[in-house]
C-alpha cells in the first residue's frame, strides 16, 4: 500500500466511526505527507483543523494506522501549504476499483441526495421486508399511497439508505418532481436561522413548493416547540396537495418526548414500518453484497464468522468487513479465518462494557438532545428538568450511586434533590407508559455509547 492508498484506507474506517459532518470538517483536505522515523506525517489545510486531529481523532487515527502497519509508532500533523486534495479523482485510482467512496463529496445540490443509496443495493430480509415494501410502493405512486411514511428503528439498521433510495427512485421515475432529502438537524437550524432574520415565510414558502420532502432522524424535534409549529404548516400545505411526506426516527412517534400531541397524530396518520435486526441469513447476504460492490471476495466462513459475532448494526458489518479489506490490500492476499479473527477481535470482542454514571448522563443528553452540562447546570427548564431527574433516576437504579453523590455530580446539588428526583420518577413510571418506554430506550443507549 503507498501513502494514498493506506491513508484512504483510514479514512474509510474513520468514516465508519465519526458522523458524517465531522468527517467531512476535519478530514477534507487531510493526507499523508510522508514517514520519518516510524512517524506517519499528515497534512491538514490549517492550524484548526491541527489542533482538532490532534486533540480529538489522534487516538483513532493512530489506532487505525497501527493496526494496518504495525511499524507507525507515531504521528504529526503539519500545515500543509496549498491543501492539495486528497478526494480529487485524478489521484485516486483506488476509488474507482474499490468503491471506499466518500459520499457527502458526490451529493446533488438540489436534492441533497446521495447517488450511494440506491434500492438495487438495499438488501432485504423479514427484518426490514415491511418499510422496504411501503418505500418501494411509495415510489410508484409518490402522495398518494402511504402519506406520511414513518419508519423508524435503530441505529446503523438502514434508515438513512432507505430515505435515500426512495429520493433517488423518485428522481428517476419522476425526473420533473421536486424532491429534497434534508437530515431534521439541518431543517431545524434552518427554522432557527430564518426566524432570527426574519425570512420565516419564504423559509416556509421554499419548503411548500417541494413535491416529496424527506426529513431524516424527526427524533430530534423532540423539545423544539418552534421548529415543530413552522414544520406542521409545511407538513399540512404539501399533506393537502398530495405530497408526499417521508420521515425517519430512531423511535416510533409515540416515543418521541416532547412532540406536540397534534404532530405526533400526523406523524401516525400515515404508515409506520419499523426495522428491526437482521437475521442471520440476511447478515451474510449483505455481506456478500457489500464485498461484491468493493469487488472483493472472502471465504463462506470468513463471512459467516462476521455475522455470527455482529449482529446488531450494519455499519458495524461493513465495518468488520472494511478492515479485512484494508488488510488484503496491504499483505496482497485474502485473510483466512484465523486472521479474521486476529484482525476483527478488537472491533467484536469489546471489552465488557461498563457502565459508568458518565454514560449514563452521555445517554441521557443524547436520547433529549441537550448538552451534558444542560443536566449538570441549574436550569430550571420543563425540557432540561425532566431530563436531569431520569437520569438521576438511572445512575440511582442502575449503579446504586449514594444519593449526596448523585447530588453533586449534577452541579453540586443537595442530596434531597437526588432524592426527589428517583421518588419522582418511580411514581410517574407505574402511570406514564411513554416514559417506560423512553428510558428503556435510555437504557439500551446507555450500552451502545
Ligand atoms: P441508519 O440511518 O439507520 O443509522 P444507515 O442507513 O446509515 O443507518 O446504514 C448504515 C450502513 O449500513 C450504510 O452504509 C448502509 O448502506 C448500510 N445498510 C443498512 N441497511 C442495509 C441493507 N438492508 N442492505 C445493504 N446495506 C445496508
Ligand atoms: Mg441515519
Amino acid at each position: 500500500m503507498n501513502h494514498e492508498e493506506l491513508w484512504q484506507a483510514v479514512l474509510a474506517q474513520i468514516q465508519l466511526n465519526i458522523s458524517q459532518a465531522n468527517f467531512a470538517t476535519w478530514f477534507k483536505n487531510t493526507r499523508i505527507l510522508g514517514e520519518k522515523e516510524e512517524e506517519v506525517i499528515i497534512s491538514v489545510p490549517n492550524s484548526f483543523a491541527k489542533e482538532w486531529l490532534e486533540n480529538k481523532y489522534n487516538k483513532l487515527i493512530f489506532k487505525i494506522l497501527h493496526s494496518l502497519d504495525e511499524e507507525i509508532k507515531g504521528i504529526k500533523y503539519e500545515i500543509g501549504k496549498t491543501g492539495l486534495k486528497v478526494f480529487k479523482k485524478s489521484s485516486l485510482p483506488i476509488l474507482e476499483t474499490d468503491q471506499l467512496e466518500f459520499p457527502e463529496f458526490k451529493i446533488d445540490k438540489e436534492t441533497n441526495l446521495n447517488p450511494r443509496y440506491t434500492f438495487e443495493n438495499f438488501v432485504v430480509g423479514p427484518f426490514n421486508e415491511l418499510p422496504q415494501a411501503a418505500a418501494w410502493a411509495a415510489t410508484k405512486n409518490p402522495g398518494l399511497v402511504y402519506n406520511p411514511l414513518f419508519i423508524y428503528g435503530g441505529v446503523g439498521l438502514g434508515k438513512t439508505h432507505l430515505l435515500q433510495a426512495i429520493g433517488n427512485e423518485i428522481v428517476k421515475n419522476f425526473p420533473k418532481r421536486r424532491v429534497k432529502y434534508i437530515p431534521c438537524e439541518k431543517f431545524t437550524s434552518g427554522i432557527i436561522n430564518s426566524i432570527r432574520n426574519h425570512s420565516v415565510e419564504s423559509f416556509k414558502s421554499k419548503y411548500r413548493a417541494i413535491d416529496i420532502l424527506i426529513i431524516d432522524d424527526v427524533q430530534f424535534l423532540a423539545g423544539k416547540e418552534k421548529t415543530q409549529e413552522e414544520f406542521f404548516h409545511i407538513f399540512n400545505a404539501l399533506y393537502e396537495k398530495n405530497k408526499q411526506i417521508i420521515l425517519s426516527s430512531d423511535r416510533s412517534p409515540k416515543a418521541i418526548p416532547a412532540l406536540a400531541e397534534r404532530l405526533r397524530s400526523r406523524f401516525e396518520g400515515g404508515m409506520i414500518a419499523d426495522i428491526s435486526l437482521p437475521d442471520f441469513e440476511t447478515r451474510i447476504a449483505i455481506l456478500k453484497t457489500k464485498a461484491r460492490e468493493k469487488r472483493v471476495d472472502f471465504s463462506d466462513e470468513v463471512f459467516s464468522y462476521i455475522a455470527t459475532k455482529i449482529r446488531k448494526n450494519i455499519r458495524e458489518l461493513e465495518g468488520a468487513l472494511n478492515r479485512l479489506i484494508a488488510h488484503q490490500k496491504l499483505k496482497k492476499q485474502l485473510p483466512d479465518i484465523e486472521t479474521t479473527k486476529k484482525l476483527l477481535k478488537k472491533i467484536i470482542i469489546s471489552p465488557v462494557k461498563i457502565t459508568t454514571p458518565k454514560k449514563i448522563i452521555q445517554a441521557v443528553a443524547g436520547f433529549y438532545d441537550l448538552k451534558e452540562r444542560d443536566l449538570q447546570n441549574s436550569s430550571r427548564k420543563k425540557e432540561i428538568v425532566k431530563p436531569r431527574q431520569i437520569a438521576m433516576y438511572l445512575l440511582r437504579e442502575t449503579l446504586k450511586c449514594s444519593y449526596p453523590f448523585i447530588g453533586r455530580r449534577f452541579g453540586g446539588r443537595d442530596h434531597t434533590t437526588a432524592i426527589h428526583a428517583h421518588g419522582k420518577i418511580l411514581k410517574e413510571l407505574e402511570k406514564d407508559e411513554n416514559l417506560r418506554e423512553e428510558i428503556n430506550l435510555i437504557r439500551q443507549r446507555v450500552l451502545s455509547v
